[in-house]
């Protein structure tokens, strides 16, 4: 009999059995597609030799994650390359703010009335960034944080909505960004703890920068599988689970899933039903004839760019999506530009760049058009440069990865409590109401992105279990 069975071979699925292969158990990851990665994976969507990320391809998360920073993943060929720039959000009038690795040039990029503020903000928590993420990824806290004058300093700041956070400054271009940083976990500006949201982007990116994995977010998730594969786990494909009767005999059973197909699979009936889900987006990935022509410099030098003429125009957008159920006219944008920084994604010359905006919980609608008219205001000319297109709204997200229900990209709206505890009000969000079975996916704390950390943290609630039984 295995010890463990993982079900989805997600950043989190493959964490887990990575963590439990490590400690000497036996594991066997079983994944729906053919090849691993869930939100982390690189395909040729659109035309030969253009290397599209689907879903993920910005990892801030990733490189400051202490899970994967305790994997030898470089040996397995994982090299995170960084842009001049982490970040850049150009406005309208052809200037910019930046997210730069250096506080002094992302303070100044927001001109001179809130460059102190900015500083004031984040300079206290950097010399102590990694015992904070440690202790902010670790929530619900268990066991004592290891800093935990920091954590409640760092609480205090982040639990106020950003819009709170986001009066100590008095000009657009922080303003503007920051409700940007909020954007990226589809959270409303106004909701509980986004302040928390924006702040750890933007300490990432002076700690470690916003990089991007050579050859694509694959690299990533294939050198979690080969270092499975060397500790001895097994990794099957093409397998989809519906039933627990698929699976082998095991000790533990580790979900990578949806709480909803969680609860179906396991016949856990309405244990869940007070999960709610989120927006969804519509992406686009895009084959361009050359880079993208921003009319501002910083972007054009920068991995991600954020797109929203100002705060109030973002705030406008996550609202329509979120709350009244209508696309945005004007939808806010996250993009990324992978190419400027790896020439392995695109024949020479052309360029892989992937764009999405927020959208309502299951839309069926076409926002390519919006998307397209947005980038135009940025960067003239854009569309000129289209060489091919692959559109995906929440059905296509949904069928990709069972985890997107609805298009929620976050698997799980990521508002009010359940931003910080999810699935359930609970000090042990990975257990479930069977003890040999267990959930890992960004449905749990520390919530959606490339960390693998709900999966470090899962893996420790099984690996007590196995050691007591
Ligand atoms: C368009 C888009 C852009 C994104 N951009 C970023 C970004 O730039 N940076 C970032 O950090 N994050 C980003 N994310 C979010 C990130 O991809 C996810 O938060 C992350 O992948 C979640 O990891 P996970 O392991 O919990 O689940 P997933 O990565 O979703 O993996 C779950 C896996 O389980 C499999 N599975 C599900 N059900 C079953 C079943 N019944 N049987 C077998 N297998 C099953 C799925 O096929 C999938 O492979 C993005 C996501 C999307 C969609």
């Amino acid at each position: 009999m295995l010890d463990a069975v993982v079900v989805g071979a997600g950043p989190n699925g493959l964490t887990a059995a990575v963590e439990l292969a490590r400690r000497g158990f036996s594991v066997a990851v079983f994944e729906a597609r053919g090849t691993v990665g869930g939100g982390a994976r690189t395909e040729e969507l659109t035309l030969p030799g253009f290397r599209h990320d689907p879903c993920a391809a910005a990892h801030p998360l990733a490189v400051n994650s202490p899970a994967f920073r305790a994997l030898p993943l470089e040996r397995y060929g994982l090299e995170w390359l960084h842009a001049e720039l982490p970040m850049a959000h150009p406005f309208p009038d052809g200037t910019a703010a930046v997210l730069s690795r250096s506080v002094g040039e992302t303070a100044a990029s927001f001109g001179p009335r809130d460059a102190g503020a900015y500083r004031r903000l984040v300079e206290p928590f950097l010399p102590r960034w990694d015992r904070l993420v440690r202790d902010f990824m670790s929530l619900p806290l268990t066991a004592l944080p290891r800093d935990p004058v920091t954590l409640a300093r760092f609480g205090l700041a982040g639990l106020p909505p950003a819009t709170l956070l986001m009066r100590r400054f008095r000009d657009e271009p922080a303003r503007a960004l920051f409700a940007g940083l909020v954007g990226h976990v589809m959270a409303p500006l106004g909701g509980f703890a986004t302040g928390a949201v924006g702040l750890v982007f933007a300490l990432a990116a002076h700690a470690r920068g916003w990089p991007l994995a050579r050859g694509g977010s694959q690299a990533l998730s294939d050198a979690l599988e080969a270092h499975l594969r060397d500790l001895g786990g097994e990794v099957h494909t093409d397998y989809e689970v519906k039933r627990l009767d698929d699976l082998p005999p095991a000790r533990a059973y580790v979900f990578d899933t949806s709480p909803t197909a969680l609860a179906r699979i396991a016949g856990f009936g309405s244990h869940y039903a007070g999960y709610r889900y989120g927006p969804g987006v519509f992406k686009i990935d895009y084959a361009l004839d050359g880079p993208v022509p921003w009319t501002a410099k910083e972007a054009r030098a920068a991995g991600t760019v954020q797109i929203g003429a100002d705060s109030a125009e973002i705030g406008a957008a996550l609202r329509a999506a979120s709350r009244e159920g209508r696309a945005p006219d004007r939808p806010f944008l996250i993009t990324t530009q992978p190419s400027v920084v790896d020439p392995t994604r695109a024949p020479e010359g052309k360029h892989v760049f992937w764009a999405y905006g927020h959208v309502p919980h299951g839309w069926t609608g076409d926002l390519t058009d919006a998307v397209e008219r947005q980038l135009e205001r940025f960067a003239p000319g854009f569309r000129d440069r289209v060489l091919a297109r692959a559109t995906a709204g929440p059905p296509e997200l949904a069928a990709r990865n069972a985890n997107y229900v609805g298009g929620d990209i976050a698997t799980g709206a990521a508002s009010g409590l359940q931003l910080l505890l999810r699935p359930k009000l609970t000090l042990f969000p990975y257990h479930t109401p069977h003890p040999a079975i267990f959930i890992c996916s960004s449905a749990t704390p520390p919530g959606p992105g490339v960390h693998g950390m709900s999966g470090h943290n899962a893996a420790k609630a099984v690996w007590k279990r196995l050691r007591q039984t």
